[in-house]
């Protein structure tokens, strides 16, 4: 299963057989976009209590991202255990935060939320341990832009929230297509490992 984190649907995930879920944060993105233009209006301001005020503001984002993370991820790895998935791919964003890498809009947008969508893996990753399940991450590059069908790379093909193939005309939401080629480099380097026999269960039993 892939898993793509993001602005709009907190996460969205998509199995080998096709299944898939959108996990929305519900008042979620109003208002971390209302504590945005607060932090903006307050770091213009620069006085004492404007930074007391940020700070106690980015006090309380962090904390109900916390607990909203915490539900999510509770419910993707459930998602996960009743479909039956043994490996979850996610995105390794770690790469994300280096300026060279802002290149496309994919990547700008995870600049100021990085935590968050990096806390959320962390949560799914420990979550999905308990469950018996792999985490598994993956380069992030093109996951938005790769058409499923015949495989066309362009950063034409999306359109902020829709994806459109300008080759072959393909259509979907833009998040879903994020998780479903995750989910083919996950279980593309799943079976480079396996090849290379290094997820053998002879080497563990010898
Ligand atoms: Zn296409």
């Amino acid at each position: 299963m892939g898993i793509d984190v993001g602005m709009n649907y907190l996460a969205v995930a998509s199995t080998t057989d096709k299944k898939c879920s959108f996990f929305a944060g519900g008042e979620i993105k109003n208002l971390r976009n209302q504590y945005k233009s607060m932090r903006k209006r307050l770091q213009s301001k620069g006085t004492l209590s404007a930074k007391r005020m940020l700070k106690y503001i980015s006090g309380k984002e962090k904390r109900l991202m916390r607990d909203v993370n915490h539900t999510i991820s509770k419910e993707i790895v459930k998602f996960a255990v009743e479909k039956g998935v043994s490996v979850i791919g996610l995105e390794d964003l770690k790469g994300i935060r280096d300026s060279t890498l802002y290149k496309t809009p994919k990547k700008r947008r995870y600049d100021h939320s990085s935590w968050a969508f990096r806390q959320l893996q962390t949560f799914i990753e420990y979550k999905a341990r308990e469950a018996g399940i792999i985490t598994h991450y993956v380069d992030p590059s093109y996951t938005s832009q790769t058409c499923i069908r015949c495989n066309h790379i362009s950063k034409n093909n999306r359109n902020r929230l829709s994806f459109r193939c300008e080759k072959c005309g393909y259509e979907n939401n833009a998040d879903l297509i994020g998780a479903i080629n995750i989910e083919h480099k996950t279980r593309d380097s799943r079976y480079i490992l396996e090849f290379q026999g290094c997820l053998s269960a002879t080497q563990t039993n010898a």
